[in-house]
């Protein structure tokens, strides 16, 4: 959608509210300047207005608070029985309150913690225990609730564990998946006579919307899963655009594990009164449950000490993150070559062979997947032992994302990190950011020989020198599409 078509409505239960418009195109739109045309509306008391305090609740930690004491239906408790979960984790015992009461609430709890459930529980509560629609009804199921997430593969296990909680609902609604890379037709039938909840990419949600194959105008809740991601950037066009569509007064819920203050400040400005949640920092689970490792290794034998690790750790499923699409190919090609069963996981790939490529990791077919940063958020895998950088990550919110994959729902998990000569200043700026103090190890038989590179020039040339062609090219292999990765 192109800027010119942008309507964006702002609605607010305070003065200030240009101010608030003012900031989300700032923050969304940095290299433009809001249109004279930005419509301004003060939303009257409603039945929603809230406190106006902005806080963050407590942490209690009763440490056995069970389903039930929580106020969670009957039928809820079935579905999260048979999901084996015995009782809230805390970002579902903070969440639930405010979300099934209609507030706009604001989570950052750690990764892994469940915050699917988190939002999806209360959710669900409020959604089964509305009025059932009449069948007779013009639109049949209207949309309800709207999930966007920032990768497909996060919209479609989210729309899977959305599903499997509500299984056991008197009226289920309806969850429909919607996400780009896949043919829109059979989204299209899936929606058609409606569907409460729809689990979706923003790009595609848009294009329903614009096709008239779906319709937002009634949607009480707007959750935006990984919103961290969703808000920066990169998807600021699309969610000005969903934003836009959205009915005036909805709810809307925000979770991650990490927001960084640019985030914050756009968070503040669109959500009313919210409720801020924040368990353990919204960080890495703590109590050790992840043994991080950093290995100092040359460059040429990141593949060679891959192997030897895979051969020497008995991990039945591992994660191997690299820079490009390229080297996910490569890395992934050059295991297979010695029986490892290995698969490559980036975006250039097609949507089934992604899915399939989860699948198999999930099933224990593949052991070893290689993949780019898509595969950072919120992607759960049960049983997955072990995350490798074989080439670092580029921020500390994407370390943080990836070494989240592991030592989720209170599994033990570990990560390790390959620190070559070239990335052992970045490697130490990461591992400030995270209060890491690792001993960096050397495997025998993997020793570095590579010179150190000084910290000043972090593109390997010599100092001093003009940059031969070999550091370009590394420059240019650094900026390479690892990012570049996202869905719409
Ligand atoms: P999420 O952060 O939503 O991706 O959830 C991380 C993992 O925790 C998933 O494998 C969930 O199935 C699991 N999980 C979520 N809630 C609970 C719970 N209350 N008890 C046990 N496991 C849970």
């Amino acid at each position: 959608m192109g800027r010119d078509s942008i309507a964006l409505t702002v609605q607010a239960t305070r003065p200030g509210t240009e101010d608030s418009f003012r900031t989300i195109w700032r923050v969304l739109l940095p290299s433009s300047v809001p249109p004279r045309g930005g419509r301004f509306r003060t939303r009257p008391p409603d039945a929603r207005q809230r406190p106006r305090d902005f806080r963050a609740l407590p942490v209690h930690n009763c440490a056995h608070m069970s389903f039930s004491a929580l106020g969670l239906s009957p039928a809820l408790q079935r579905a999260v029985a048979a999901l084996g979960f015995d009782e809230p984790t805390p970002v579902q015992r903070e969440a639930f309150a405010p979300v099934l009461a209609g507030r706009d609430v604001w989570a950052s709890a750690e990764t892994g913690s469940g915050k699917t459930a988190a939002f999806a529980l209360p959710l669900l509560q409020r959604l089964s225990a509305q009025a059932p629609q009449s069948p007779e009804g013009a639109r049949g199921r209207a949309t309800k609730l709207v999930v966007l997430g920032p990768t497909r593969e996060l919209a479609l296990q989210t729309a899977d564990v959305i599903t499997s909680l509500a299984r056991h609902l008197e009226r289920a609604p309806k969850t429909v998946a919607a996400v780009g890379g896949m043919s829109i037709e059979p989204q299209r039938m899936a929606l058609r006579g409606g569907a409460e909840i729809v689990v979706a990419t923003p790009g595609r949600l848009l294009e329903l919307v614009r096709t008239g194959s779906l319709a937002v105008d009634q949607v009480d809740a707007l959750v935006l899963d990984e919103a961290d991601r969703l808000l920066s950037a990169g998807f600021a066009d699309e969610l000005v655009a969903v934003m836009g569509l959205m009915p005036p007064v909805h709810q809307s819920v925000l979770v991650s594990a990490t927001m960084p203050t640019a985030v914050r400040d756009l968070a503040r400005a669109f959500l009313v009164n919210p409720v801020a949640i924040n368990v353990d920092g919204g960080a890495l689970p703590s109590e050790g449950l992840i043994t991080q490792r950093a290995i100092e290794v040359d460059k040429m034998q990141r593949t060679p000490l891959l192997r030897h690790l895979l051969s020497s750790l008995d991990e039945p499923r591992v994660l191997v993150f690299v820079a490009s699409r390229r080297g996910a190919e490569h890395v992934a090609a050059k295991l297979q070559k010695t029986g490892e069963r290995a698969a490559a996981l980036h975006g250039e790939l097609t949507q089934t062979a992604r899915n399939q490529a989860l699948a198999a990791l999930r099933t224990g077919e593949t052991r070893v997947l290689v993949a780019t940063d898509l595969a950072a958020r919120g992607v759960d895998i049960e049983g997955l032992g072990l995350v490798v950088h074989y080439d670092l990550p580029r921020g500390a919110v994407d370390y943080l994302h990836r070494v989240g994959r592991t030592g989720r729902a209170g599994a033990h998990g570990a990560a390790i990190s390959f620190v070559t000569a070239e990335g052992s200043a970045h490697f130490d700026v990461l591992a400030k950011k995270h209060g890491l103090a690792l001993t960096r190890e050397q495997v025998p038989g993997f020793e570095p020989r590579d010179a150190p590179v000084s910290p000043r020039d972090p593109h390997g040339g010599v100092k001093g020198r003009r940059k031969s062609k070999k550091d370009k090219a590394r420059e240019a292999a650094a900026r390479l599409q690892t990012d570049a990765d996202q869905d719409g």
